[in-house]
């Protein structure tokens, strides 16, 4: 099974009719796609991407869901701002899968810096029971640097005491480029 897959699957079990839920990178859109299909026609579907083609590649993919849909062509690093606030605390899934959009300019990549402050901004909109799923490819160009960074990023977050986290790290054995799968949960919820 890919790791994508195992992702979704991870995900899955916990998403329900009416969900709110944030594809934080969407590239070509199959994560948001993968999403808008488990919050059905109530749910709440956001997405971020920093390329246009990205945004309307998945809007078009998109097209024949009924969930609400908000775009922002918009870094991450952002959600903060760009969130409804009302939305604290009340997300039940958020997926990043970082490095470049397959089939587009190589050079437009996730970066370690804006990924971490993303990702901290991401726990605070998780709702209790609310999943975090990563996918960090340590095998292109930079990927190492940016997996080593991301993973300690996160491994940090996770362990602050305010954060009652979950945290795993899922790794493809015997191939060091292999991706590699982060997941957390928040398992209490915000005081
Ligand atoms: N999830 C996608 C693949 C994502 S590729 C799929 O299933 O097809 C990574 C994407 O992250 C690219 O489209 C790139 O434009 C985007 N990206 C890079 N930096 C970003 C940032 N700071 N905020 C949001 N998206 C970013």
């Amino acid at each position: 099974m890919r790791l994508t897959e195992v992702a979704q699957n991870w995900l899955k079990s916990s998403l329900m009719e009416g969900d709110v839920v944030i594809d934080a990178t969407l590239g070509n859109g199959f994560d948001a796609l993968f999403l808008a299909e488990h919050i059905g026609d109530s749910g709440h579907l956001y997405g971020f991407d920093i390329q246009v083609e990205a945004i309307n590649q998945s809007k078009q993919l998109l097209s024949s869901k009924h969930c609400k849909q908000t775009f922002f062509l918009h870094g991450h690093q952002h959600m903060e701002i760009m969130m409804p606030l009302s939305s604290k605390g009340k997300v039940k899934a958020i997926m990043f899968n970082l490095g470049w959009l397959p089939g587009s300019d190589k050079r437009i990549i996730t970066d370690a810096a804006t990924t971490i402050a993303a990702l901290e901004q991401s726990i605070m909109f998780l709702a209790q029971g609310g999943k975090l799923s990563v996918m960090v490819y340590p095998g292109h160009d930079g990927g190492e640097t940016e997996a080593m960074q991301v993973i300690q990023g996160l491994t940090q977050t996770c362990s602050q005491p305010k954060n009652s986290l979950s945290f795993e790290k899922i790794v493809v054995l015997h191939r060091p480029t292999a991706p590699v799968l982060l997941q957390v949960e928040k398992l209490v919820k915000d005081v």
